[in-house]
């Protein structure tokens, strides 16, 4: 390969966008087309956290719908893509001495699926998910997530789904464009931060925008999972850059060479 394997994180938002033709979705699929055709995917997701470090490990993951409150037929949606359990070892094997559970019941998250029914919509490409160890600041899960770069030229494709802005609390479902204040200062900050690689500002998530933005950390650390694996002055290219019910940021981000980039 001539460039390492592209890593992305994409802001999710609601579960909706999996059945919705919208921007997020349009977007998606665009950069789906854009992406050239991975070996597997390795997903981080905002929707699993766990003790201790898991990875899905099974042939054929179900769709799990871990959510309520909305329409029968997203309940009823499905990704079957193939689990991949030599790419679930092969990631423990980088990890190590890290111990990584090989998880055998659980499937696949919204954060997984609503993202990659547009990524990659016909399933046909083995999927892993990888946990977010609850005990781990964010330093720490920085610090992990670097073991997992040479995956990007096995042809793996990294992918993290969060939010960066994730303040369910603030949410307004009426405002549907625009952050608040501080929902942008501190999108701005995280951009800056980003285009940077300013890992220790990335991981300190200080201050009050801070604390509104990242009221709990689990939508915010997949993006540290994509930085990571981004090696010294690669580019980056921030996507999709908004803010949704005030509270919601969707900005993107994308790490090495873009295919029909302008
Ligand atoms: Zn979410």
């Amino acid at each position: 390969m001539k460039y390492p394997y592209p890593a992305l994180f994409v802001g999710h938002g609601s579960p909706m966008n999996a059945l919705e033709d919208n921007d997020n979705s349009r977007a998606w699929r665009d950069w789906g087309k854009r992406l050239p055709r991975p070996r597997g995917i390795l997903v981080i997701s905002a929707h699993w956290e766990t003790s201790g470090v898991a990875a899905t490990a099974m042939p054929c993951p179900r769709t799990i719908h871990d959510f309520s409150g909305f329409p029968r037929r997203l309940a009823e949606f499905t990704y079957p893509a193939p689990g991949d359990p030599d790419l679930a070892r092969r990631v423990a094997a980088l990890l190590a001495p890290e111990p990584v559970a090989m998880e055998q019941v659980r499937g696949l998250d919204h954060g997984a699926w609503s993202v990659l029914a547009h990524l990659y919509p016909t399933a046909a490409i083995p999927v892993v998910q990888l946990s977010l160890d609850r005990g781990r600041d964010a330093a720490a899960h920085f610090a992990l997530a670097r073991r997992l770069r040479p995956l990007r030229d096995e042809g793996v494709l990294i992918l993290g789904s969060g939010n960066l802005v994730h303040n369910p609390c603030r949410m307004d479902s009426h405002r549907h464009e625009g952050g608040y204040t501080w929902a942008i200062r501190f999108n701005n900050r995280l951009r800056r931060h980003l285009l940077e690689q300013d890992h220790a500002a990335l991981c300190a998530l200080d201050g009050t925008d801070a604390r509104l933005a990242v009221p709990t950390p689990e939508h915010y650390l997949p993006l540290l999972y994509v930085e990571a694996v981004r090696d010294a002055g690669e580019y980056l290219s921030i996507l999709n850059d908004h803010i949704e019910q005030g509270a919601l940021a969707m900005l993107s981000a994308w790490v090495g060479h873009m295919r029909g980039a302008t």
